[in-house]
């Protein structure tokens, strides 16, 4: 039978069979891991690594020295080189542990968006104060500026990973880089999705989240699995919870400015025993979403205040 096929057709026939086979050795190549921390230290944050015989990339950097120092012991175990640490946004969760890794794996590049890169510093003073009070030593306050920024959205590669970084611009941060491995179909999203636990909607910008949100389902939709800031890995379909979410609370923020007296007059102080109110109703309604890091309400609050004070402005 074979020979009765014409000659370029079995050429032909036999690469793509080579093509298909090669794709599928390199995505099993590929391995990814999740370091994820406790509630009360790390705020549940997750940084992740990819592993290919080559060597290893980092996902963003933790919080904590004695996180970091722990992931980088578990790191050195597998006695390969790290060949970049890429950023997903400057919340302090994700990149406290920058120099601690320098320091135990380094020398090695760090990437991030040119957009995440510019508001590096305001994102670390916006935070600083608090972080510093809560976790003194364990906090390593040395800022790392990351060297390799990004424009736009390029595709580069690393440990012989194929790495696609997205500046996806303002929302739950002041800037958010997401990277996509297009083989596993694996997206990295930093705090621009979360899962399973509420979203961080307290810096103003839910409108620029839903933007995002909206985004990444469209750009991303043959995504398997999107490996989130904080919880397990999910479907994309997780999204639409994230959005249900903020919408809601955004109705909600909408309702107390029309209708409640939920400031005084004179001090400009917000009325707590009415935004509690409200965030318990929220609760309710997510009953399946935990917080990380702080008390459900506080964080549902500080969250709705934060939807409040954008729709005020
Ligand atoms: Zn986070």
């Amino acid at each position: 039978m074979l020979n009765m096929l014409p000659r370029n057709r079995i050429v032909r026939a036999l690469l793509v069979i080579f093509i298909v086979a090669y794709a599928n050795a390199k995505a099993a190549d590929i391995k990814i891991g999740r370091f994820a921390t406790t509630p009360d230290g790390g705020w549940n944050a997750n940084a992740y690594w990819l592993e290919s015989d080559e060597g290893i990339v980092l996902i963003d950097a933790l919080l904590l020295i004695e996180d970091a120092k722990l992931w980088a012991t578990m790191l050195k175990s597998l006695n390969k080189p790290v060949k970049g640490l890429i950023i997903t946004h400057y919340h302090h969760d994700h990149t406290g542990g920058i120099n601690t890794l320098l320091n135990e794996l380094g020398p090695f590049p760090v990437y991030s968006s040119k957009g995440t890169t510019d508001t590096h510093e305001a994102s670390n003073k916006f935070s600083y104060g608090f972080t510093t009070s809560k976790y003194g030593d364990r906090f390593d306050t040395t800022l790392v500026k990351p060297d390799h920024p990004i424009v736009g959205k390029e595709e580069i590669e690393l440990a012989g990973i194929k790495l696609i970084i997205e500046d996806i611009g303002p929302g739950e941060s002041m800037n958010a880089t997401v990277i996509y491995q297009p083989e596993l179909k694996a997206l990295f999203s930093g705090d621009a999705t979360v899962h399973h636990t509420i979203t961080y909607t307290t810096e103003n910008r839910s409108m620029e989240m839903l933007h995002q949100l909206r985004h990444l389902k469209e750009a991303y939709n043959e995504v398997d699995l999107i490996y989130s800031g904080h919880g397990d890995p999910a479907p994309l379909a997780h999204i639409d919870l994230q959005i249900d979410y903020i919408e809601f609370s955004q109705n909600l923020a909408k309702e107390i400015i029309a209708k409640e007296v939920y400031k005084d007059p004179k001090t400009g102080n917000i009325n707590r025993e009415i935004i509690d109110k409200y965030s318990f109703f929220i609760m309710d309604n997510f009953k399946v979403l935990t917080a990380y890091g702080f008390p459900q309400l506080q964080m549902t609050a500080q969250n709705l205040i934060g939807i409040i004070q954008e729709f005020e402005k």
